[in-house]
């Protein structure tokens, strides 16, 4: 079974290039322009893994994150801020609001998968078999 990621983005460029490199190596993509319809995916999908861009219209990334967070069934969910924020404190600040890691903007197309597969749970590779 192909693992689900949400991705909350709402810069079509980033939306079309994360969904391309992730479907490449066989993702499942959800994608939500902007914080409520990506909480509401969220919910509903219950994706494996949440990339969430804190630059977002209407309610920010952090705030996505901590709502996301009060979600019980999405408690211990992945979720990796992207973002091209990148002033002294905004990692420490995605993280206090439940985010589980962060990758700066631009991304690097070749990196970027690997990146992103750092911060997963060794479970979750098992499954995709990664650790083979
Ligand atoms: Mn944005």
């Amino acid at each position: 079974m192909k693992n689900k990621i949400l991705i909350i983005e709402d810069n079509e460029q980033n939306m079309y290039m994360l969904t391309y490199l992730l479907q490449n190596e066989n993702y499942e993509i959800i994608q939500a322009y902007n914080g409520t319809t990506g909480i509401v995916a969220a919910k509903e999908s219950t994706p494996d893994i949440i990339l969430l861009d804190i630059q977002l219209p209407g309610m920010d990334g952090y705030t996505v994150a901590v709502k996301i967070r009060e979600i019980e069934k999405l408690k211990q969910t992945p979720i990796i801020a992207v973002t091209s924020y990148a002033m002294p404190g905004d990692k420490e600040k995605a993280i206090e609001s439940g985010a589980s890691g962060y990758i700066e903007k631009p991304i690097n197309p070749d990196t970027f998968v690997s990146q992103m597969e750092a911060f997963l749970p060794r479970e979750l590779l098992l499954k995709r078999g990664n650790l083979l």
